[in-house]
Parts: C-alpha cells; structure tokens; sequence
C-alpha cells in the first residue's frame, strides 16, 4: 500500500476547489493500491479555502517553531498545517504505507519545492510540513513528477 495526495487522484480538494489529476495514481487509488490524504482538509480547513505560504524557511522550520504558514489575507495558520500534517502520519501509519507521493509546491505537500512566501508565484527549493515530518519519521516521500519518472 501507498499513500497519495488526494488532489492527485482527482479530488477537488485543492485551495481553489480543483484537482491535480495524474492518471497513474487515479488508477492505484481505484485498483486499492494506494489511500488518499489531504493534510490541510486533515487539518480542518474547508475547501476552497485562502492560498497559503510558509513564511521564514521550510517545512521543518515550521515544525520547530522557527517558520509560519501565512494565508493570502496575512493570518497565521500555521496550526491548521502541523494538525492536518499530524493526521496525515497517522493515517499513512495505519495503513503501513511503504512510501508516499505528493503534490509538488504545496506548502504542505511540497517535496523538493515550495513557494517562496511572497506569494508571487516565486518558488524555492524546500519542503512542505507534511513532508517534513513523514521523513523525520523515516518515511520515503516523492513527488509525483518522480513517480512518473519511475516508469
Ligand atoms: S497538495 Fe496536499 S494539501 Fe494541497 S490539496 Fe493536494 S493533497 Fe491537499
């Protein structure tokens, strides 16, 4: 078993009520080879729901307190990010999943890039915090662009 973001499988979970749909992973999700998580719907957030960045660093800096997670109207919900992130683990735990793909950019899902904080499209090498804290927990994340590339 693997886990997945849900916005890749065609959920319309994202910020803005779209999906990311890649079709390899929609078939794992529909052949029960992989479980859907959403980290921020985890956290409690709505769908659609603001942009958000991390603020301050990456996210590993957000788990330790040193970095935020700022939604396009400047509030703080940094929170919400480390709760859904928390859950996310959880489920990925249960399940015993042997490793996980996420949606690249996202400032939860994000694992090797991120936005850069100034919300203009800008990007910065770096992880999101659900990402951060799977591989703190010694949990192989990849991209989807690296799940593609696995073929
Ligand atoms: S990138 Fe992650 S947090 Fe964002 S919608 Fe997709 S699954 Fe949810």
């Amino acid at each position: 078993m693997i886990a997945v973001s849900s916005c890749l499988a065609g959920i319309r979970c994202r910020y803005n009520g779209t999906h990311s749909l890649v079709e390899k992973i929609e078939e794992l999700v529909k052949q029960n080879k992989a479980v859907l998580i959403c980290p921020e719907v985890l956290g409690g957030f709505p769908t659609p729901r603001e942009s958000a960045e991390i603020i301050g660093g990456s996210g590993a800096d957000v788990l330790d307190g040193s970095a935020k997670v700022i939604d396009k109207s400047g509030r703080d919900v940094t929170k919400l990010y480390v709760q859904g992130a928390y859950k996310a683990l959880e489920i990925i735990k249960e399940v015993n999943a042997s490793y996980v793909v996420l949606k690249e950019n996202s400032p939860s899902c994000g694992s090797s890039m991120i936005y850069n904080g100034t919300f203009s499209s800008s990007k910065i090498p770096g992880e999101g915090v659900t990402a951060a804290l799977l591989r703190r927990e010694g949990i192989q994340v990849i991209s989807e662009n690296e799940l593609l590339d696995m073929a």
